[in-house]
């Protein structure tokens, strides 16, 4: 869709801009007032072209055709419900499905957004530095999808705290990297401040619009690969709250336009160890309200401690009937090896989340048994190898003696059908 025929409506106050009257947030709200991006009523959908974030082009702020690079983002597996049927039964639902965003160009969901951000960049404001803090997927997908496009330059603040994996993708990518000696939350206001102060556009989540341009189309993706019929309940895991305000928002835009005939209830997972939003959801307060909470949970990619996207999370769970809920980290280590044995899908601990989740769902009675439900994977177990490792530590094994002898006194000692 043409940026220029587009609007800019303030998520709390419901004033509205033109497309180049502000770049970030609501001027009269503040930081707090995130801004949505409005289309015409009368778009298309497209189910010709390929699967990806450039799919639905009427739904979307690019006018002219993808840049080749970033062609191929989004357009991930849906790993359908008679795949997972066995589980399904053994949960206690109707049907599982998973929306796999591990396989996304970097790794994980962000790219979604870090895509559409550098089309909008180049493409609608003539800019080319784009900035962002993350605690690491958000960075690393900005600076995989600027290194896939030659005008792109990327500029990377994170805490020094990163996991390893996900500082080395922003360096090789070839980042400008700035490795802040702080949290996520400084190296978000540093971020800021940087931008203002050298001109950089501002990809950093929750300030920016279009972030949420690129996740929403995760949401046509679900619709299209399940024939326009939306699941009963769709899991994700909540930091800034971002991926599921999005969510949101692409599933009511396909509902306004009479693409779907509802809105699935989203359901958030925070950590019990970095649970901002479900504090505030349980205690019936509003995005401004919000203070900050301390966040320790081992899941760096939903660790916010005053989550930044807070307006259009709650607005997404409220509207649509959804929750916010809860899962102790030591839940979450146990989930990494139980989801990805069952169901071939390796996650990191912010993904293995949603997993942890089904069971006090179905106990608490938010998810039925009758209810298809949809979990949302958004990052790869390859991005924190050292969560992964410390989830099996007690099944590693120790060294074998190079004999056959010894794997015969393994498997048949042990009389382990398994291997017969
Ligand atoms: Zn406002």
């Amino acid at each position: 869709m043409d940026y220029a025929l587009l609007t800019l409506k303030c998520v709390l106050c419901d004033r509205e801009y033109g497309p180049h009257e502000v770049r970030y947030t609501c001027p009269d709200c503040g930081e707090v007032g995130a801004l949505d991006v409005i289309y015409p009523l009368d778009s298309t959908r497209h189910t010709d072209s390929p699967l990806s974030i450039w799919q639905q082009r009427d739904l979307i702020p690019i006018a002219d055709n993808p840049l080749p690079g970033l062609k191929a983002i989004g357009g991930t597996p849906l790993i359908m419900p008679d795949a997972l049927a066995h589980l399904a039964q053994k949960v206690g639902v109707r049907e599982l499905m998973i929306k796999n965003d591990a396989l996304n160009l970097t790794g994980s969901f962000k790219d979604r957004a870090s895509a559409m951000v550098v089309a909008h960049a180049l493409q609608n404001l003539d800019t080319h530095v784009i900035a962002t803090a993350s605690t690491g997927n958000a960075a690393a997908a900005l600076a995989g999808c600027c290194a896939a496009v030659p005008e792109a330059q990327a500029v990377i603040f994170m805490p020094a705290s990163a996991p390893e994996a996900k500082i080395a993708q922003v360096i090789v990518f070839g980042a400008k990297v700035i490795l802040v000696d702080g949290n996520y939350d400084r190296a978000f206001d540093l971020c800021t401040e940087a931008c203002n102060e050298f001109g950089w556009y501002n990809r950093s989540t929750g300030i920016n619009p279009f972030t949420t341009e690129g996740k929403k189309t995760v949401s046509f993706e679900i619709a299209a690969q399940l024939h326009w019929d939306v699941p009963d309940v769709v899991i994700v895991s909540v930091g800034d709250g971002s991926i599921i305000g999005a969510a949101y928002k692409g599933f009511k835009e396909m509902f306004d336009r009479g693409w779907i005939a509802r809105i699935p209830r989203l359901i958030g997972v925070q950590s019990s160890e970095g649970d901002a939003l479900v504090y505030v959801w349980e205690n019936n307060l509003t995005a401004t309200m919000m203070t900050p909470r301390p966040s320790t949970t081992l899941a760096d990619s939903i660790s916010s401690e005053l989550p930044r996207d807070r307006a259009k999370a709650l607005r997404g769970v409220r509207d649509s009937q959804g929750a916010l809920v809860r899962v102790p980290d030591e839940e979450i280590l146990k989930a990494i090896p139980a989801f990805a044995s069952q169901t071939g899908v390796f996650a990191e601990p912010s993904s293995a989340i949603v997993f942890a989740a089904l069971k006090p769902l179905l106990e608490t009675g938010m998810i039925q048994a009758s209810d298809r439900v949809l979990l949302l994977v958004t990052g790869s177990g390859m991005k924190d190898i050292r969560n992964a490792m410390r989830s099996v530590a007690a099944l590693k094994p120790s060294p074998t003696a190079p004999t056959l002898g010894s794997i015969r006194n393994q498997i048949r000692a042990r009389d382990d059908k398994r291997y017969e």
